[in-house]
Parts: structure tokens; sequence; C-alpha cells
């Protein structure tokens, strides 16, 4: 934890990346959702972030809910989860 002159992600900001797919399916304590909640609340790049995993999460999810959605535009949003790197 020493000789890094680029500092990393605040810890809080590391918690909601790295807690984020639990948070927005509500999977934490209350204490961790509210404590994410506040901090998304007044960061910026976590705000979006999270935006960001929300809507990715709707579109998947509708993509799975209706079953006349194209397995071609299902490939590719699930290949764009994974070009991102936001595959779990
Ligand atoms: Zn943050």
């Amino acid at each position: 934890m020493s000789g890094s002159k680029i500092p990393p992600l605040p810890p809080e900001c590391l918690e909601v990346l790295k807690h984020v797919w639990d948070y927005l399916d509500d999977q934490l304590t209350d204490e961790t959702t509210e404590r994410l909640r506040a901090h998304i609340a007044e960061c910026q790049g976590c705000f979006q972030y999270k935006s960001f995993q929300e809507n990715f999460l709707e579109a998947v999810s509708t993509l799975r809910l209706r079953p006349g959605a194209s397995p071609e535009l299902r490939e590719k949003v699930l290949g764009t989860l994974r070009t991102e790197g936001f595959a779990r």
C-alpha cells in the first residue's frame, strides 16, 4: 500500500464499484445500502456509474422478460456487457 504516486479511487468509490450490482439487487445490509446511497447522492462519478448499471440491468431484464426478443439483440447486449467489463 505504499510507493504509488497516483492515488487510487477513494475507498467510498471503490465500494460502490464493487457492490453496485448487489446494491441495485437490494442484497446489502441496510447499513451498507444507506452508506452507498449517501455516497452516490454526492459523488458525480458514482452516480453516473450507478445510473449506467441501472439502465443496463433494466435493458437485460427487459430482454429476459420478453420472449420475442431476438437472440441477436440479446447477444449484442450481453456482448457489450462483456466488452465493457461489466459482466459478473
Ligand atoms: Zn464515488
